[in-house]
């Protein structure tokens, strides 16, 4: 018997897991496997899996966060055996939400007087269909109120995120997504009293549209539903979706009045774990009052004896990203979110201006004035190959990055948007046009016969 025999079946910890029984074979895949694993090896192997996945940090497509201190990687692993909802339990992550809540509504100008309430949630979408769902109690109690019938409700939109249109099919609300006409990229005033009528129970405007990154007009739209109001009487409030412009535009873009400072604005959302810095899993709603979001919807749980409202869609849930979204809030400082909003937002002005000067491509939005993003679109005329392709090409280098149509009435219109996140260094931002200058090339030289369209493309 040779002297170094290898036994297969031996599953001791001594043994490399790349010569155990288990790495000779397929891993179960749809029926729960009989044995069990030895922990080492499954973790390598379930890991080895997930090599197949894109690079997250390459991810130019997503607005969510890919990149975190260990710090927070060792705060999520603190906090994943804590469940948020359990308040009597783990009063101090309930009160590290609460604190959260006060932080955030404090940032967008909510008058303590006022009695501002919010919540934490899974992400912007559940906020939303919060802030959709006291819209909606609102509006009825309006209606009821002046003894008038409660027909159908609708809810007035500029290009929102997927998440508006499941609010309005889950719950029941007609959505009237404005179409884009000539050159606009989102709600414009002028929009409104066309689409708006009695049975309208809010207009909801998007700080950092998901399709180009620019803001809707807030303050403008605030002033024409006023003037909505004295002409029509019809009173219609406004939730600004500020997923995430709600933590850039409070750092970068203080001369922007688009929060609770307009008396209109009843709530806002936004994503912890975009320009928020959090990791995926943690959302904010808030609203401007108490009396803003309807009695109706709030559940009551006993906290330290005392009675903790909470409104959610979700019961059970970790407490780790709520505990991450604070501990950035106190490592950072309102010095460290601007320093890093500023250099985000720079970085994709001076990747706007690269982009343009590679002659081929038009911007559509140049990274001013909105989000730390850029949108472009191929220069009229057959270049040989689409911007679908683009996507493809950059793709074998790693990058993703999001080719579709606009939002009707604009659909004609594809466009390729790249987003500036914590984490791009302006060289990596060099690298990444260095490649696409030479995908761009390469494509010049060899057209594409078939060229790839995938619409469907899902804005993350
Ligand atoms: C991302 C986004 C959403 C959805 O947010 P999640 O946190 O992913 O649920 C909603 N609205 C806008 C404008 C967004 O950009």
């Amino acid at each position: 018997m040779p002297i170094c025999h290898v036994d297969l079946s031996d599953h001791s910890s001594m043994q490399d897991i790349y010569a155990t029984k288990g790495s000779q074979e397929n891993l179960p895949k749809y029926r729960l496997p009989k044995n069990n694993t030895e922990p080492r090896a499954a973790y390598a192997f379930v890991r080895d899996e997930l090599l197949l996945d894109g690079n997250a940090r390459q991810n130019l497509a997503t607005f969510c966060t890919t990149w975190m201190e260990d710090e927070v990687r060792q705060l999520m692993a603190d906090g994943a055996d804590k469940n948020m909802i359990d308040k009597d339990l783990y009063p101090q992550t309930a009160e590290i939400e609460n604190r959260c809540v006060h932080i955030i509504a404090d940032l967008w100008h909510a008058k303590e007087s006022k009695d501002t309430i919010g919540c934490s949630t899974t992400g912007s979408s559940e906020a939303a269909m919060l802030g959709g769902l006291a819209l909606k109690w609102k509006w009825r109690q309006r209606r009821e109120a002046e003894g008038k019938d409660t027909g159908k409700p609708n809810i007035v939109t500029g290009p929102v995120q997927i998440c508006w249109h499941k609010f309005a099919r889950y719950f029941d609300v007609e959505i009237r997504e404005v179409p884009l006409e000539g050159d606009a990229l989102g709600l414009k005033p002028e929009d409104l009293r066309k689409y708006c009528d009695e049975n309208t129970i809010g207009v909801v405007a998007t700080l950092g549209v998901t399709f180009t990154g620019i803001y809707e007009p807030v303050e403008a739209l605030a002033h024409e539903l006023d003037a909505m109001q004295r002409d029509l009487g019809l009173d219609i409030p406004i939730h600004v979706d500020a997923a995430s412009g709600g933590f850039i535009a409070p750092f970068i873009q203080r001369d922007i009045v688009w929060d609770f400072q307009i008396e209109r604005v009843k709530s806002i959302n936004a994503s912890g774990h975009k320009y928020g810095l959090a990791p995926l899993g943690v959302g904010w709603a808030i609203w401007a009052s108490k009396e803003d979001l309807p009695e109706d919807l709030i559940f009551y749980v006993n906290y330290l004896g005392g009675n903790m409202p909470t409104f959610a869609l979700n019961f059970s849930r970790p407490g780790s990203q709520i505990i991450a979204q604070y501990y950035n809030f106190l490592r950072l400082g309102w010095d460290g979110y601007t320093a890093i909003q500023q250099a985000n937002s720079d970085t994709a002005q001076w990747l706007g201006e690269k982009v343009a000067a590679l002659g081929c491509f038009e911007m559509v939005y140049d990274g001013q004035g909105g989000l730390p993003a850029i949108a472009y679109k191929l220069k009229d005329g057959d270049h040989g190959f689409t911007l679908y392709d683009l996507s493809e090409r950059m793709q074998m280098r790693g990058w993703q990055i999001a080719s579709y149509p606009l939002p009707s009435n604009r659909q004609e219109t594809v466009i390729q948007r790249i987003l500036i996140r914590r984490g791009i260094s302006r060289d990596l931002a060099q690298l990444l046009l260095d490649d696409l200058g030479r995908a761009f090339e390469h494509l010049k030289e060899n057209p594409v016969l078939n060229s790839t369209a995938k619409p469907g493309f899902h804005h993350g």
